[in-house]
This record gives structure tokens, sequence and C-alpha cells, in this order.
């Protein structure tokens, strides 16, 4: 048995599809569920002799989202044809970039399971217009939908810079928060905003020679969970062939492949065509794209601080766990909530778990962000500060962020009144609680002098009794304090 080892080798490239609201070369309204080609035009449906006019606020949206990746703008790009002969882009070429893109040479990190950060590479980012949508379902006829055609796509092209499905997953979720960050594109994986192709090989060590497989680009991926399956499949399947044919075997081309979900495994589409079959040439009919540093600096300023940037500081700044942290970051109006009322003196901790543990379990199913639920800074201060004086329990706390979100013009104390959830905190009014229960008790007052086990258990009766009197609402922590004093 000879020694081998492997290493996986993934790139990625992914297609953002931009919020605007129009497409990228024509006026036409990017909507998603509407009857089929009722948002189309001569440009988008290649009619003969019409102009495309790029959408100046999808050349922003790519450039602000290039910057966020570290990415250098060049001050020339121009657009170019690449050949496409399908039904679902009838024009028969897609309006691409080639050999001058609007952005280069960046980077993105991403924050792994251990806690660590990985540096991935970004070749380059480049803006295209996506094509329409062909179904089969129509037996002998294939019917196509032009709606989607020339709706505005970022194409991100990472270096081939992760070794993991883990990794992979990690990449494209950052970007997801990036993008909605930046609100740039919703990046809904079941509106197809976000589609991964990534480029899989492995370098194996044998007898101490390295071999290196085929490299195998699974297209058109829409869920986070077909991009870490198709991974790790493909690595998998990689490993056993070259165990299979062993070091002799004919290593083959680079292949495309598509991802079966039902059987879960990658099937083979064709052998990939080099970038000449596309036939690029120069769009004789778009101006290149110049862009001046004030053009450029107005865009700048629309950068936010990044996610990862945010949940580090979270951590630094609030001590807050990195999971807390992680999942308080991942909406941006979610994160400003929380940082606005920690400005206005909320403390953070209890801030961190009223938001993530209460607000955010209630906007999930409603299907919106704690911010559209209605909830203000100030509310969570309240909230807040009701828990540190013991004004509610801990317990009482999701009873009263639902019935707030369903009133949202009362105040949470209005609520936890109107609610019974006020918890006594006054040691006048539970002093006299414990009296009457220590008067009415004897023989567990007895029981707790003798100590031992028969003490623990009696302690723990008469604080029930106690509870029991104030119909749930002293604060335990008190009673607990009054009664072990009277009874010491
Ligand atoms: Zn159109
Ligand atoms: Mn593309």
């Amino acid at each position: 048995m000879s020694d081998l080892q492997y290493r996986t080798i993934v790139g990625l490239e992914i297609h953002v599809h931009l919020a605007t609201r129009t497409k990228m070369f024509c006026g036409c309204e990017m909507a998603y569920g509407v009857r089929p080609n009722s948002r189309v035009c001569p440009v988008c449906m290649g009619m003969p002799g019409v102009l495309p006019v790029m959408n100046k606020q999808a050349f922003e949206y790519a450039v602000l989202t290039a910057l966020a990746l570290n990415c250098s703008i060049p001050s020339f790009t121009k657009w170019d044809r690449k050949s496409y002969y399908y039904p679902d882009l009838p024009k028969n070429y897609q309006i691409s970039q080639y050999d001058l893109p609007m952005s280069e040479n960046g980077f993105i990190d991403i924050p792994l399971e251990s806690g660590q950060v990985k540096r991935i590479g970004i070749i380059r980012a480049h803006l295209e217009e996506d094509a329409g949508k062909n179904t089969h379902t129509l037996g002998n006829f294939s019917a196509v939908d032009l709606n989607r055609t020339g709706s505005p796509l970022l194409e991100i092209v990472t270096e081939p810079d992760m070794s993991s499905p883990d990794e992979v997953r990690a990449l494209a979720v950052e970007l997801q928060r990036i993008v909605r960050y930046l609100g740039v594109s919703e990046g809904d994986m079941q509106k197809g905003h976000m589609r991964f192709e990534p480029n899989i090989n492995l370098a194996i060590t044998k007898d101490g020679q390295e071999y290196r497989t085929p490299i195998a680009e699974i297209k058109n991926l829409n869920s986070f969970r077909a991009l870490e399956r198709s991974v790790a499949y493909e690595t998998a399947r990689q490993l056993d062939e070259f165990t299979d044919r062993g070091i002799t075997m004919q290593m083959g081309n680079k292949s495309t492949r598509g991802w079966d979900d039902d059987n879960q495994c990658t099937v083979l589409q064709r052998e990939k065509e080099e970038a000449h079959d596309y036939r690029y040439f120069p769009d004789p009919d778009l101006v290149p794209v110049e862009m001046d540093d004030e053009w450029l600096s107005r865009i700048r300023a629309d950068l936010c601080e990044m996610p990862i940037q945010k949940q580090n500081r979270f951590v630094s700044e609030f001590a807050l766990s990195e999971y807390d942290a992680g999942v308080l970051t991942q909406i941006r109006s979610t994160a400003e909530l929380f940082e606005q009322a920690v400005a206005l003196g909320a403390d953070p901790k209890k801030a961190c778990n009223i938001i993530t543990q209460n607000f955010q379990k209630i906007a999930n199913e409603k299907g919106c962000t704690v911010c559209e639920l209605g909830i203000t800074p100030e509310k969570i201060v309240e909230m807040t500060n009701m828990v540190t004086i013991g004004q509610i329990s801990s317990t009482s706390v999701s009873s009263i962020a639902v019935l707030s979100v369903a009133n949202l013009s009362k105040t949470l104390r209005e609520i936890a009144v109107e609610h019974n959830l006020i918890q006594t905190s006054d040691a006048g009014e539970i002093e006299a609680l414990v009296d009457q229960v220590i008067a009415d008790n004897p023989a567990a007052v007895e029981d707790v002098t003798s100590g031992g086990k028969k003490s623990k258990k009696a302690r723990g009766f008469l604080l029930g009794q106690v509870m029991q009197r104030s119909k749930g609402q002293a604060n335990p922590k008190i009673v607990a304090q009054i009664l072990a004093k009277k009874l010491s």
C-alpha cells in the first residue's frame, strides 16, 4: 500500500443579481413571478436595429460591490459580445466583459467555523446581462420566458484558494451577507439571485510525486447546500477515479458537470469550451465606461462597515461571543438596531439576547427583519432596563416581546402591567409575605434549622409558598435573600 495524500482545490464563480429597478441595457422593469414575457421590449428581445443603453445604477452597484471586495477599479472598461446560441437570449450573444473588466485583484475575508478568518483572492468581477428561462414541460414544445433576459448580473471570480466544502460554503454565505449589507442585491437564493459554479480539482501526492486531477466545473448551483455537497462529492469522485485508474491514467481535459439533486451526485455534461470558442469581440453598440475620481469617490462614500468587521468589533467592544456577534450581524439593520440600543444605554449582552432570542424568532416566523417588526432601539433599552432592575423575570421576556409586537403603540411597561407580568422587587412587600409564610409553616421552619438535606428541601418549600402568595410576581432572587436573612 503506497502512501497517498491529497488536497482539494476550489475556485468559485458567482453570479449575483443586482437589485436595480430596470434591466441592464433597456428600461424594462425587473419583476419576479409575473406573467411570462410581460417585461420585455425590442432591446431585450434582440430585435434588429435596436440600441442598448447602460443602466448607470447597475454599474454603480457593481463598482460598490467590487470596492467592498477590495478590488481595484480601472478608469476604463468596455463591453464585449460573447457568442451564445440559445433561445433564452434571442439576439444570439450575451453582452459581457472580456479583457477589460470593471474590477480586478481583490479579496474577501471569510469567517471559518474555527473562529479563524481566511483570505480568499478575487481575480475579477465584471458586469453582464442574464439570459431568460427555458422550460421543457409542454410535451413536444419548449417554452421561453424572457422576463429575466437582460437582467444585470455581477460575475465574481475567485482564486482557487478554498480547500474544503466548508470554506466554499463560508465564502458563499459571507458574500450574501456583503451584498445585502450594501443593498445591491436581495441575495435571495430561492429567486436565483445568487448562482454558484465551483471549479474543483485535487492535488494528489503519491510516492513523493504530485499529480493534479483535471478540473471539473459544476454549473449553476442555487443553494448553499448543493454547493457544499457538490464539492464534497466531486472530491470523493476525483479521488476514486485516481485510485481506480492508478497513476498511469489519462488525465483528460477540464469538464463541465451538473448537480443532480435527486441523486446527490455530479453528472458529466461536456468537455469545457476554451474561451476562444465564445468568440468575444468588442460590442460596437455600447460606449466604453470611463470612471473619473470624482465618480468613484461618490460611489465609495456608500461603503459601510463590512459584516465581518462589525462582527469582530461586537466581540471586542461589547464582549459578545463569536456566535452571538455572528447572529446579530447577519442583517445590517438588526446589527444597527443593537448598536443604537447600546448607545442609548442598553446592556450589550442583555440587548443581544433580547434581539437574537426573542425578536429575531418572531421576525423569522413572520418572514421579515426585526426592524420591520417596528421594534425601536428605545424598546430594546426599555426591555433591558426592566430585566436589569428585576421588574420582569427573564422568563416573561418572551411573552412581552410577542405582546409588544402586536401592540406597538404601548410601552413595554404598560404591556407588562396589563398582563400581570411585572415582578415585585419591593423589599417591604416581599418581607410581609415572607413573615406570613414563616408564621403559617412552623414545621418547615423547624426543618430548616435542623440542617442537612431536610433543610434544603424546607427552604425550597418556603420559597415556593412566598412565590405562590405573590401570584408568581415576586422577584425570586429577592425572596430568597429575605428568606435567608429571616431564617438565619
Ligand atoms: Zn427590455
Ligand atoms: Mn457569466
